[in-house]
């Protein structure tokens, strides 16, 4: 596939995140503004509550983009989606009839303030990079007892908190837990000295179910991936995760970007999972490529300093698919919600330089990771601030999944005090 070809000239620049093949789905207000449903293109957002009430989008008989989310135009479904699609590829390509109807429903994203996109129903995370489990458990357990024996055979997950979940731009507060390291006699609480980031792909189910569902139905359930941010606190987590896993270690914030890639902006960059080192049960059976060539970067910038590209890797390395761990989540007779995000797991290549958790660029600590600036880092510091970036390359084209950042914010002095 080529560039599509916008009349908003911004939208055909080399580089642009968001030319007329993206069309990622947002929410935004200005000033004062009510949020609500927002397409970027270009520099621009198409107003998509406002074309709809002009008539110039309509897809349902009543309206599905004044609510400040995503929601009623998933439930909505497939056929909907990409009715929404086509009918945007004619308002803004290039050569419409209709460009002077549209420009008047275009703002800028420049001065836009972005919401949460989807209102999340239930949050699962899953751990499905082949190396960042071997490299956690390496750290954990030893090299020999690193991958678990049903690791080969399962999409392993656990549930978060919907309630974490946020978006894009806001700050996340260092937490206080309960630690207990090697040398302590006992445990303590204590503000978090190993808080830290997973670089991560979301989800976003788009279509609910009721019992279990092949791979190739809950591929068909998906409406789009975001950019994710599963803010982790190692000191917690190490001291509490056996034997259920994450608990408080994970509560504090998983941030989220701004925007949702829709998942047939993505079909260009299918891609096959890698050869399977143990046959897999037939329910987790692909019928074609699951994953998306989706090239990856962290960025870390101390408080007044100067940024870092700390990781560069692909999604393209997992193990898994969200689709099959979306399949592996309803074996059980899990009922799947609208809205539903599901986390892929920290996504860490094989090479240097190419692990989405600074526990595995440090190698605990070990390793400080150096900066631009000359300052070093194991874990985040309070101050730093973390974007994660994501684009799959076309041909002239790039589809970006824009920004998810968040600042780190030093601990409270006393977390009871009333
Ligand atoms: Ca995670």
């Amino acid at each position: 596939m080529a560039l599509m070809r916008s009349w908003l000239e911004s939208a055909n620049a080399p580089g642009c995140a968001f030319p007329l093949n993206n069309l990622p789905c947002g929410v935004f207000g200005r000033d004062g503004e009510a949020p609500r449903c927002g397409v970027a293109i270009g520099d621009q957002i198409v107003d998509m509550a406002a074309a709809e009430s002009a008539g110039l989008v309509q897809l349902a008989d009543a309206p599905l983009f004044g609510a400040p989310s995503w929601n009623a135009v998933m439930e909505a479904g497939p056929a909907t989606w990409r009715a929404m699609r086509a009918r945007l590829a004619e308002l803004l390509g290039e050569g419409t009839a209709e460009r002077a109807a549209v420009a008047d429903y275009l703002v800028p994203q420049d001065g836009a303030q972005m919401y949460m996109p989807f209102r999340v129903a239930g949050f699962t995370d899953f751990y499905a990079s082949r190396q960042h489990a071997f490299n956690v458990g390496t750290m954990f357990r030893g090299p020999e007892n690193a991958l678990p024996p049903n690791w080969l055979h399962i999409p392993i997950g656990y549930n978060g908190r919907s309630s974490s979940v946020m978006v894009s731009g806001g700050e996340v507060r260092r937490p206080w837990g309960q630690v207990k390291g090697p040398d302590d006699e006992a445990p303590r609480f204590a503000p978090s000295a190993r808080f830290d980031i997973e670089l991560e792909l979301g989800a976003v189910v788009g279509q609910a179910s009721s019992g279990p569902v092949t791979v190739a139905e809950a591929d068909a359930m998906i409406f789009g991936y975001v950019l994710l941010n599963d803010w982790s606190a190692r000191d917690i987590q190490a001291w509490e995760y056996q034997p259920l896993g994450p608990f408080q270690g994970k509560a504090t914030a998983t941030t989220i970007g701004s925007w949702i890639v829709m998942k047939d902006a993505l079909e260009p960059f299918r891609v096959a999972t890698p050869e399977r080192e143990k046959p897999l049960l037939s329910y987790l059976a692909e019928p074609g490529p699951m994953l998306y060539d989706i090239a990856l970067d962290v960025a870390l910038t101390p408080k007044d300093g100067a940024e870092t590209v700390i990781s560069r890797t692909n999604y393209r390395t997992m193990y898994y698919s969200a689709a099959q761990q979306l399949a592996h989540h309803t074996t059980a007779g899990c009922r799947m919600d609208v809205g539903d995000l599901l986390g892929t797991g920290t996504i860490s290549g094989a090479e240097a330089g190419s692990f989405g958790s600074l526990l595995e660029m440090s190698w605990g600590g070990k390793q400080p990771v150096s900066l631009s600036d000359g300052g070093v880092r194991s874990f985040v510091e309070d101050g730093d601030t973390l974007d994660l970036r994501g684009r799959c390359i076309g041909d002239g084209y790039e589809i970006g999944f824009g920004e998810c950042r968040a600042r780190v914010l030093p601990a409270l002095t006393d977390p009871y005090a009333r």
